[in-house]
């Protein structure tokens, strides 16, 4: 079984894929991290994000590179976002998720584009979203935990800021799929939306055999 799980920045879709993954004994792959790797490798060579080729030729990262918690931070998720946006970057990262979701038995993904173009014939999609103001207060309280203070405005700045350039690019624009079902977490504790997450597989599933 495939499933497919987008939506924006702090909405708990990664949680949730986690929690997918772990229940139904499948792989999981954070897409993300993927363009966040892409974008610390733009970093540490201080390259610029915005040009096409450099970001390109920081695509053949190292995968030890993915373990490296730096590229959980902000600042890497806001070049990521950057560098995203280049189709060239999205092409250079497409076989890797696609062989990841063909994989035998099946696969948890997350990301923006998994259930549009990663996995279009995933057995369940899910687009997981809360309002942008709900998702800000979650990264906030996330960045005070890991001892930075940022303030709350400048953090639901950069949420809409990433949300803008997620969903306007023309190439694989952060959008649900027209089948995917659709979880609001805004007002769900973590154990909520992961039962809502289990149930509506579970509608899928029953709903396709
Ligand atoms: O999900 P996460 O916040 O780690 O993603 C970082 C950035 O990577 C996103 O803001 C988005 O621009 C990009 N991304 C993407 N497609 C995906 C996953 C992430 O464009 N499938």
């Amino acid at each position: 079984m495939i499933i497919a799980v987008d939506g924006p920045a702090a909405s708990g879709k990664g949680t949730i894929a986690r929690a997918l993954a772990r229940h139904y004994g499948l792989p999981h792959l954070d897409t993300g991290l993927l363009y966040r790797a892409v974008a610390a490798t733009v970093l540490r060579a201080q390259l610029d994000p915005a040009v096409e080729a450099d970001a390109v030729l920081s695509c053949g990262f190292e995968d030890s590179l993915l373990a490296d918690p730096w590229l959980r931070t902000d600042d890497v998720g806001k070049v990521a976002s950057v560098v995203s946006a280049n189709p060239l970057v999205r092409a250079a990262l497409l076989q890797r998720q696609k062989a990841f979701a063909q994989q035998p038995g099946g696969a948890v993904l997350d990301g923006r584009d998994i259930g549009t173009v990663i996995a279009p014939d995933a057995d369940a999609k899910l687009f997981v979203k809360a309002t942008p103001t709900i998702r800000a207060q979650r990264r906030h309280l996330e960045l005070r935990r890991a001892g930075q203070d940022p303030s709350l405005d400048k953090v639901l700045a950069d949420i809409r800021a990433r949300d803008e350039r997620d969903s306007r690019r023309s190439d694989a624009p952060m959008v649900a799929a027209a089948d995917a079902a659709l979880l609001d977490t805004s007002f769900l504790s973590i154990d909520a939306a992961v039962q809502k997450a289990i149930e509506l597989v579970e509608s899928r599933r029953s709903a396709s055999t």
